[in-house]
C-alpha cells in the first residue's frame, strides 16, 4: 500500500489480496462440488478450528448472535431465569437473553480492562441466576478465574462471548493455559468480516468440551434434529455455508500471523502515544494475551473533539460503545437509571478506538500518533 492511500478503520482489501489466489481456488472447489450446505469444507474447517482451540466439539453456525442464542437454548433455562452480563458490550450479548424470555442482569465492568468486574457480578447473583456471560471485549479475556469460582459456588453455567478475542491465550494461576472461549462451559464466536478471523459474509461457531452440551447444541442448530425429519427439541436453522467455511479454513492458517500483526501495530501505538497525560493506552491484563480486535484508548479530555481532529486529518476512529446497554431505549422497560453502572457510563464517554487491522504500516501508526500528540500539544 502506498503512503498516500487512505487509512482504513479495518482494511479487508489488502488482506484479501495477499490470499486471493488461495481463496478463489477454494471457492471454485466448493462451486464444483455442488455441496453448498454441510459440504466437506464445513467439516474441514470445524476440525481445524477444534484442533486450534483444543475443543472436543466445534459447532459452526450462521453468525455470532446465533451462536450466543443457541448456547443459551442448550441449557434448559426457564422464562425469567437470570443471565449476568456486562452493559458495556455490543447489543447482541444481551439481545439473545431477552429474546429467549430470560432476564439480562447487568454487572459493571472494570475501568482498566473493560471486562466484567467479578465483585459486582457477586453482588448481582440471586436464586434465579443461572448463567454468567462474560464478554472478552476488544481482544483480551475477562478475569475468568474469579468468575469461574463464583459459578462453581452458585452452580452457574459460564458462556463466553468470544466474538472479539479468538486466539487469545488465557493463563490460570497454576500456569495452565487455554484459548479464549475454552475457559468456561461454552464459547461462542463470530466470523463477521471485520472480526479477527473474518469470513466474507456472516458466520459463527460454538465450542465446548462437554459431550452432552455439544450434542444438544448440534441438535438445536439443526432444527432440533439428529436424524433428518425427526425432531427431538424445538431448534433453529443456523448453518455455516460451505463457501464461507472454505474461506475461513484458509484464513485460520493465517490467524496467528494476523494476531502478531495486530500486536505489532498496538506496540507501535503504545510507543507513539506514551507520555500524553490525557491519553491512557490499553492496559494488558496479567491473565490474558491481547489479540487487539480493537485498540481502544481512554481519553480524559476532549474525546469528541479528538475524534473530529482525527477525521480532519483523514484518520477514521470509532466509539465502541457510545451508550451502555442499560441506558438503551430497547432496555427502558427494565427501569435502569443513569448512575447505576458508573464505570460503563464513564467508559462510554472516554473510549475511542483507533484504526486496527493486519495491514497497518509504521508510517500510518506514526501519522496517527503524531496527530494525537499535536491535538494535545504534547
Ligand atoms: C460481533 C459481536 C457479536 C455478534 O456477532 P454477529 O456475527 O455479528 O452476529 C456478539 N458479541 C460481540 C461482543 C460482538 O463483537
Amino acid at each position: 500500500m502506498s503512503a498516500s492511500e487512505p487509512i482504513q478503520m479495518v482494511d479487508l482489501k489488502t488482506q484479501y489480496q495477499a490470499i486471493q489466489s488461495e481463496v478463489e481456488a477454494a471457492i471454485r472447489e466448493v462451486l464444483d462440488s455442488n455441496q453448498y450446505i454441510n459440504g466437506s469444507a464445513v467439516k474441514s474447517f470445524s476440525n481445524h478450528l477444534a484442533t486450534y482451540l483444543k475443543a472436543k466439539y466445534v459447532i459452526p453456525c450462521g453468525n455470532g448472535t446465533d451462536a450466543l442464542q443457541i448456547a443459551l437454548m442448550a441449557l434448559d433455562l426457564k422464562p425469567g431465569d437470570e443471565v449476568i452480563t456486562a452493559p458495556f458490550t455490543f447489543i447482541a450479548t444481551a439481545e439473545v437473553i431477552s429474546l429467549l424470555g430470560l432476564k439480562p442482569v447487568f454487572a459493571d465492568v472494570d475501568p482498566d480492562y473493560f471486562n466484567l468486574d467479578p465483585k459486582d457480578v457477586a453482588r448481582k447473583i440471586t436464586s434465579r441466576t443461572k448463567v454468567i456471560m462474560p464478554v472478552h471485549l476488544y481482544g483480551q479475556t475477562a478475569p475468568m478465574e474469579p468468575l469461574l469460582a463464583l459459578a462453581k459456588q452458585h452452580g452457574l453455567v459460564v458462556v463466553e462471548d468470544n466474538a472479539q478475542a479468538i486466539g487469545a491465550d488465557f493463563t490460570y494461576r497454576d500456569g495452565r493455559t487455554a484459548k479464549a472461549g475454552m475457559i468456561g462451559d461454552i464459547g461462542c464466536t463470530s466470523f463477521y468480516p471485520s472480526k479477527n478471523l473474518g469470513a466474507y459474509g456472516d458466520a459463527g461457531a460454538i465450542f465446548t468440551q462437554d459431550e452432552v452440551i455439544g450434542e444438544m447444541i448440534n441438535t438445536i442448530a439443526n432444527h432440533g434434529s439428529k436424524v433428518r425429519y425427526f425432531h427431538d427439541v424445538v431448534g433453529v436453522n443456523s448453518r455455516l455455508d460451505s463457501i464461507q467455511a472454505a474461506i475461513l479454513d484458509i484464513k485460520l492458517k493465517h490467524l496467528d500471523d494476523y494476531i502478531a500483526r495486530r500486536q505489532a501495530a498496538a506496540a507501535a501505538y503504545d510507543r507513539g502515544l506514551a507520555g500524553i497525560p490525557q491519553v491512557k493506552v490499553p492496559a494488558r491484563a496479567p491473565w490474558s494475551t491481547h489479540v487487539f480486535h480493537q485498540y481502544t484508548l481512554k481519553v480524559t479530555e476532549k474525546r469528541d473533539a479528538l475524534k473530529e481532529a482525527l477525521q480532519a486529518a483523514g484518520i477514521p476512529s470509532m466509539i465502541y460503545y457510545p451508550v451502555p446497554l442499560h441506558l438503551q431505549p430497547a432496555y427502558a422497560s427494565y427501569g435502569h437509571k443513569k448512575g447505576q453502572f458508573p464505570v460503563s457510563e464513564q467508559l462510554a464517554e472516554e473510549v475511542i478506538s483507533l484504526p486496527m487491522h493486519t495491514e497497518l504500516t509504521p508510517g500510518q501508526t506514526d501519522h496517527i500518533c503524531a496527530t494525537i500528540r499535536q491535538f494535545y500539544n504534547v
